[in-house]
């Protein structure tokens, strides 16, 4: 008999023993089917054991080996292990929420073709083709002509109909499955690299063969994504694979789309939330075989399983979605570095604005700093910023008379300009100016944003709807106060909705187009989009923070910034650095080909230290001040934290239980600080009350050590029914 211990999706931290058959040969990694309760699941075997603790005549047999997997490695369960202590969640938790959902089943993945190749026939059927419009059908034929094989999922990406063309294709014999995936691959290269792209090049190549973290500084233009690439191409010409992580799920088929013309031919694979269970499942095979020799995603793709990972890249590292918001609550780009450590490979951090810790790492000399000091295409000078003093302005629904003129000159030579509010809907909430009655969320501390409803209804009989932008209520904006009856709601302040009013009231002859998670929340929506933007059928964009995320806009040479101020006044003490990284992102939008940028931002405070180094383009020095001042109030990088939620009923309840963990806290922790329990600054979401205590060490191990004692107690702690807590080791939210 042999035990096996299994990690199973329970929210327990604990394994559970199984026996097996020994002539099933299990490993470490393997998938397995064990009975629980009175259902089966599906788990991971995680080790090996002689012995259980189990009572003989209690141990159950496991079900099954599921061997439409090859085990994940040992170097998987490894960073799966470390990722369960740094992050205090159970092992099994971890190990499920890496692995795709539909690997969680036990019926095995049906075994389509996990690649193609052309048949002679098929050759020269595309040699035959005529210039007509092409097909689908022709499209895939293309594709694979310039490949020796390639990857299903990839060809599916190529058009909804894809699946059929290929069944199609397949049934005439232009071609055929392909057993395994080239080895060989070729890289287009035809650039000469600046001089700091080639050192920078140089000193990661260096390191291929061991741990070295580096940080590439640059902005946007400089020329990363270049360095990126010449960095995979020496990887894949080494025998191994690239990783590549990126924010945006959005930006995910344009890298694929440019790292495939860069690659020709070269089996790439993306790995998002976003993908067909099928898809994503086939997708991590292929990975984990290294048929698949780069792997584009989001941060969920940090855990993809790769046998012979040779660097891993992270763009945009400071950005906040690297951070996993809830369940294991992990920082992709952290386990990057952690994985690259173990596996003695290069990792290289890209940004525009480092995160603050990322920097700190930097001038420690823990990371190296590579810099692109300069936008690399000839003439493309960095952006002009200038800050329009709102105190001295007209304005005219907030556009200031100086951005006005700045729109109009641009709409008259044919150029485009992007305006940019942080925030969606027409207005943050809706007010009775007679009895102060304002749109609150009754299920979250925050107010309800109004809504036109997507059929925009004539103007003057809009009434919308409300929204909450937390918990995603909705209901219709009433057309008289709920509190007096007074009939005249107001809609208080300005969201995307509104702007694009006021922006076509400006310029009724603009073509306006309104870029915001509610526009392009249908599939293909903003690729639609970005078609219409190239080909210079749009005039004026209005945009949220995905406008200013790397897309490229050769047309665009105007960047107006409106209310980011209101950040500026924010309490939170990670606000000025995403203020910072946002407006510098956002500004790298103008200008990027011959013509330059300018970059107007609106404001009250034009005197304020932020804005005056955005103008100087002064990232380093806004970095160093930013880090002076966590230093002295002793926050990250200059301490570790961790908080522990807790979310109830009532915020006595909350409180309550979060004064019964501190009770379980070790009594000796000299290195840590422990503080009071207080609301979150979002102190209701979803009708729970929610509370927290914040952990501080100026030592990462001291509180380490501080929580794994300590949440291991409360996990064994009574709590009421309508009660949870969690913990969030980094947390970025207070
Ligand atoms: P980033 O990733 O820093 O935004 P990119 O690598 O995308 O910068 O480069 C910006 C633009 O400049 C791209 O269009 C890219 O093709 C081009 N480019 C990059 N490096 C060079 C180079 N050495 N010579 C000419 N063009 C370059
Ligand atoms: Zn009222
Ligand atoms: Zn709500």
């Amino acid at each position: 008999m042999t035990i096996a211990r299994v990690a199973l999706d329970v929210p327990l931290p604990r394994l559970f023993d199984y026996s097996f058959d020994p002539t099933w040969n299990v490993e470490p990694g393997a998938r397995v089917l064990v009975p629980f309760g009175p259902r089966r699941r599906v788990g991971v075997v995680v080790a090996l054991a002689r012995e259980t603790d189990i009572p003989s005549d209690k141990i159950r047999a496991a079900l099954g080996l599921l061997a439409d997997t090859a085990p994940l490695s040992r170097e998987w369960l490894a960073l799966a292990e470390f990722c369960s202590q740094y992050y205090q969640r159970p092992l099994g938790e971890v190990i499920q929420s890496a692995l795709p959902p539909r690997l969680k089943r036990a019926e095995p993945l049906r075994a389509a073709p996990s690649a193609w190749t052309l048949t002679a026939a098929g050759r020269d059927a595309l040699a035959a083709a005529t210039a007509a419009r092409p097909s689908l059908k022709r499209t895939l034929l293309w594709h694979l002509a310039y490949a020796d094989a390639c990857p299903h999922e990839i060809l599916m990406t190529l058009g909804t109909r894809a699946a059929a063309a290929l069944r199609a294709l397949h049934g005439e014999g232009l071609i055929a499955s392909a057993t395994a995936l080239p080895t060989t691959h070729r890289f287009v290269d035809e650039r000469t690299l600046s001089a700091a792209q080639t050192s920078a090049l140089a000193a990661i190549t260096a390191s291929l063969d061991r741990f070295a973290a580096f940080v590439l500084f640059g902005v946007t233009g400089s020329g990363k994504t270049e360095v990126y690439l010449h960095a995979i191409d020496r990887t894949l010409a080494a025998g191994k694979q690239a990783l590549v992580l990126v924010p945006e799920i959005n930006l995910t088929p344009q890298l694929a789309a440019e790292f495939g013309a860069r690659f020709p031919g070269v089996p790439i694979g993306v790995l998002h939330s976003n993908l067909a269970a099928n898809e994503r499942a086939r997708t991590w095979i292929d990975a984990q075989s290294g048929n698949l020799r780069i792997i584009l995603g989001t941060r969920m793709a940090v855990f993809a399983p790769l046998a012979r990972l040779g660097l891993i890249v992270v763009d945009e590292e400071h950005d906040a979605s690297f951070k996993q918001q809830d369940g294991v609550r992990y920082s992709a780009r952290d386990l990057a570095v952690v994985r690259a450590q173990r596996l003695a490979i290069p990792v290289v951090l890209g940004s525009a604005t480092p995160a603050l810790e990322t920097y700190a790492n930097a001038q420690a000399g823990r990371y190296r700093l590579l810099s692109l000091p300069e936008r690399v295409r000839a003439g493309a000078a960095l952006p002009r910023v200038e800050l329009v003093d709102m105190r001295k302005e007209i304005e005219m629904h907030g556009i200031s008379a100086r951005l006005a003129e700045a729109v109009r000159e641009r709409i008259a030579r044919q150029e485009q300009s992007l305006l940019f509010l942080n925030r969606r809907g027409y207005a943050p909430v809706l007010a009775c100016g007679a009895c102060g009655w304002v749109s609150d969320c009754s299920r979250c501390a925050a107010h309800l944003v109004v809504h036109y409803a997507p059929a925009r209804a004539p103007r003057g009989a809009r009434h919308g709807l409300l929204r909450c932008h937390h918990c995603g209520l909705e209901a219709p904006a009433p057309r008289h106060c709920p509190s007096c009856g007074n009939v005249d709601l107001v809609p208080f302040g300005r969201g995307t909705q509104r702007l694009e009013d006021a922006v076509q009231s400006l310029f009724p002859e603009a073509r306006v187009l309104r870029i915001d998670s509610d526009t392009t929340r249908a599939r293909g929506s903003w690729d639609r989009m970005r078609a219409d933007i190239d080909a210079g059928a749009v005039d004026v964009l209005i945009g949220t923070q995905i406008l200013a995320k790397g897309h490229d806009f050769p047309r665009l040479t105007l960047v107006g910034v409106l209310n980011a101020d209101a950040a500026l006044m924010a309490a939170d003490y990670r606000a000025p650095e995403r203020l910072f990284a946002q407006l510098q992102q956002v500004a790298g939008r103008a200008g990027r080909a011959d013509l330059r940028g300018e970059v107007l931002v609106q404001t009250r405070y034009p005197e304020a230290a932020l804005y005056q180094s955005l103008v100087r383009h002064d990232y380093e020095g806004f970095a160093a001040r930013q880090l002076q001042e966590r230093t002295e109030a002793g926050f990250p990088p200059a301490a570790a934290e961790a908080v522990v939620r807790a979310e109830a009923r009532t915020p006595q309840a909350a409180l309550a239980l979060l004064r019964q963990a501190l009770q379980l806290a070790p009594a000796d922790h000299a290195e840590v600080t422990l503080f009071d329990p207080v609301p979150m600054s979002l102190s209701r979401l979803s009708g729970w009350e929610r509370a927290h205590v914040l952990v501080q060490s100026p030592s990462r191990r001291a509180l380490q050590a501080f929580l794994s004692v300590w949440i291991a107690r409360l996990y064994d702690m009574r709590v009421a029914a309508d009660a949870r807590w969690h913990v969030d080791v980094d947390p970025l939210e207070f």
